[in-house]
């Protein structure tokens, strides 16, 4: 049997009709940029996530950048966020030219370790950036705590949770301000590159929407030096049709979860990364001892597999400048060797879940 990690063709298959319509749509008016289509996405995702205001923009990591210069965060500031976490979250502080600070993760679900926030603030310190990692929402009122003590802002990484609740509210409406991507394979997923903002102040989206486009509010009146970071008028059709889908293809993934955690954890020296909460499974991730090579026999018998992520941030040589060293996120840096992404996405059967399952017990018990 052959199980994709992810399979977006059956997806696009699935609603390859209402996708045409959007797409021809958007060419018969031949509005490619700042079009209505764009819009009506903004406004269906805001209300989506019950937030009042999004900005789309050309990527998750353009999201993030913006929302930071919007927020007038820069050089001599600091951002907290977690070491294990895609490099677009740590990227886009160093692009604004601020310093991003490094905290380390609870082992039992990878996300944000909380007590190291607090060690990590000082007088620098500006934002911080909890990341909702592998569709797991953070305990936000932890985050709202500290940040309420020191005075910081909080800003909402969900590129890998759209839809996902925290007592009842998504993510995207459950702190300052939040960036999402919408790279084809995260769970709500354009047909190339996209991203955006939601945040519930106006003041803010105005700005983000002027530093997405040029710097400029008015056309040929650039009141700052911006950047060209719009969504095109094709990914936004694209995502607006797709929005509609979005809390079935999440409640497809809970059941396909709960597939693997039937299996699981009757698998010995196997572990499940925190499957509680109202997780929206972007990634099913599992430790197992000896990772590389029960990596490989999967691959052997057909199953692809992924890691995220396999070097904790602090060890990339981007960031060799800050002088982290090994040693210095144990939690981290033991997950990276332990962590395995499973196939993951909203149309798996259980066959191949079970045939997943039954080849990872063997792998693990192999050697
Ligand atoms: C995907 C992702 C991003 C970046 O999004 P792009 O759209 O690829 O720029 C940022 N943060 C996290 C946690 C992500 O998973």
């Amino acid at each position: 049997m052959r199980v994709p990690f992810v399979d977006l063709a059956t997806l696009h298959r699935e609603i390859a009709g209402e996708l045409r319509e959007a797409v021809d749509d958007v060419w018969q008016r031949s509005a490619f940029t700042g079009a209505a289509a764009v819009e009506e996405f903004e406004q269906g995702f805001a209300a989506y996530c019950g937030s009042e205001h999004c900005v789309a923009t050309g990527s998750g990591t353009a999201a993030l950048e913006i929302l930071l210069r919007a927020y007038g965060i820069g050089p001599g500031d600091e951002v907290v966020l977690p070491v294990n976490t895609f490099i677009a979250t740590a990227e886009a502080v160093a692009l604004v030219g601020a310093r991003p600070v490094f905290v380390d993760v609870q082992e039992t679900d990878g996300l944000i370790d909380f007590d190291g926030i607090d060690a990590a603030i000082n007088s620098a310190t500006r934002a911080l950036i909890p990341v909702h990692l592998y569709g797991h929402p953070v305990d936000m009122d932890q985050v709202a705590r500290i940040a309420r003590r020191h005075g910081l802002l909080v800003i909402e990484d969900a590129s890998q949770a759209h839809g996902a609740r925290f007592r009842e509210q998504r993510t995207g409406a459950l702190a300052d301000a939040a960036a999402f991507s919408f790279y084809p394979a995260k769970n709500l997923g354009a047909c190339g590159e996209a991203g955006g903002i939601t945040t519930r102040d106006a003041e803010i989206a105005e700005r983000a929407r002027m530093l997405r486009d040029h710097g400029a509010r008015q056309k040929h009146c650039h009141e700052v030096v911006g950047r060209n970071d719009r969504m095109d008028g094709i990914q936004a059709a694209i995502l607006k049709v797709k929005l509609h889908h979005l809390d079935r293809w999440n409640q497809q993934r809970r059941q396909i979860a709960a597939w693997y955690m039937e299996a699981i954890p009757e698998i010995r020296h196997c572990h499940a990364m925190g499957t509680g909460g109202d997780h929206v499974f972007h990634l099913m991730v599992v430790r197992v001892p000896r990772r590389d090579q029960v990596r490989q026999a999967l691959m052997e018998q057909g199953i692809q597999t992924g890691v995220h992520y396999p070097t904790p941030l602090h060890l990339q040589p981007a960031f060799a400048h800050l002088q982290c060293t090994v040693g210095e996120f144990p939690v981290a840096e033991k997950l990276a060797e332990e962590i395995l992404s499973v196939p993951m996405h909203p149309h798996l059967s259980r066959e191949q879940v079970n045939y997943v399952t039954a080849q990872l017990r063997d792998a693990v018990h192999q050697g």
